[in-house]
């Protein structure tokens, strides 16, 4: 089709290259994953299995996108940021977002077969995800991001515990539940978690609280430069045998842990070819 008397289409596309040297962060989120949760019984309010799915479908992204160093997820969403030189599509924002979502998505459904054996997906109910992304200008913004998603992970996650509590051990009816917590403050629902069910919201699973996060073992496979057949195989089975780590802690206040992982980012060639 080169220069065919059709190829002046071309000129309408947009040009939506990110800016260079900021962090790329790429979050995909469930579409409607409130009625999917009902539809395929998911426990309230945590369904480990559903959480471990999220979690194999952001690490096929991981081995599967180049450039990715590091992932956080919680409930029905994962976060996904780049080096910040990366180069891959040439930085284009709709070249990356779709990449991410579409081997998010297909991930998600493969592993669900490997973790829902009897629960199989219903081809008119089949998960699916948006996507956006965002640029950070510098490690501040990024920190207070991963801060801005840990946070509500923990908000979202100590109201959904009292909520189910109230209505699974306390018998109440979700609109009670809901009439019973409407201006409780974060001591308030600790409070009626451990009085009136002796539940110390401390002890809860730490995934629960406080969300996932994937960062690679060793960040030390490069992208090479115009690869050799022989040298992408190389490079793929390096990333194949690195090991990803899930870490449960808190980003919000450990300041070792960004250290270590912006030291590793800060090392990491990028190199991505532009296609
Ligand atoms: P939208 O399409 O606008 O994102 P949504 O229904 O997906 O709508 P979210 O705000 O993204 O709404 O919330 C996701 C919902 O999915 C949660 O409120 C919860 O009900 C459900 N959910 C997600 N993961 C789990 C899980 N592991 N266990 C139980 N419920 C979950
Ligand atoms: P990129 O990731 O940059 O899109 P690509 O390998 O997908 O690279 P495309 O330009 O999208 O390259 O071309 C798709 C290629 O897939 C075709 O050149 C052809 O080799 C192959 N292909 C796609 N559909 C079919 C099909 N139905 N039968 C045989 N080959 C196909
Ligand atoms: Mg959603
Ligand atoms: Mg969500």
């Amino acid at each position: 089709m080169a220069n065919s008397k059709f190829e002046y289409v071309k000129l309408y596309e947009s040009d939506d290259r990110l800016l260079p040297r900021t962090y790329i962060v790429i979050r995909v989120d469930g579409r409607g994953f409130h009625q999917f949760s009902k539809k395929y019984d998911f426990e309230k309010p945590n369904d480990l299995n559903a959480l471990n799915c999220m979690n194999k479908a952001a690490e096929g992204v991981m081995r599967n996108v180049q450039d990715v160093f590091l992932a956080y997820g919680q409930s029905d969403e994962y976060s996904f940021v780049f080096l910040k030189d990366t180069n891959l599509f040439e930085r284009r924002a709709s070249k990356l977002m779709s990449t991410v979502v579409s081997t998010f998505t297909a991930n998600y459904i493969y592993a669900w077969s490997q973790l829902f054996p009897n629960n199989p997906l219903d081809g008119n109910f089949l998960p699916t995800f948006d996507s956006r992304a965002v640029m950070y200008p510098d490690v501040q913004s990024l920190k207070d991001y991963f801060s801005w998603r840990q946070a509500d992970c923990h908000i979202n996650n100590l109201y959904n515990t009292t909520f189910w509590t109230l209505v699974q051990k306390g018998q109440l009816t979700p609109h009670d539940a809901q009439t019973k917590l409407i201006g409780t403050l974060s001591a308030d629902k600790n409070e009626i978690l451990f009085t009136d069910f002796g539940i110390n919201y401390n002890n809860e699973p730490e995934m629960f609280k406080k969300g996932s996060i994937l960062r690679w073992e060793k960040l030390d496979h490069k992208y090479p430069k115009n690869p050799t057949k022989r040298q992408l195989d190389k490079y793929r089975k390096s990333v194949r045998d690195a090991k990803i780590n899930i870490l449960h802690c808190d980003i919000i206040k450990d300041e070792q842990f960004w250290n270590d992982v912006l030291a590793e980012e800060d090392t990491a060639a990028t190199t991505t070819p532009t296609s």
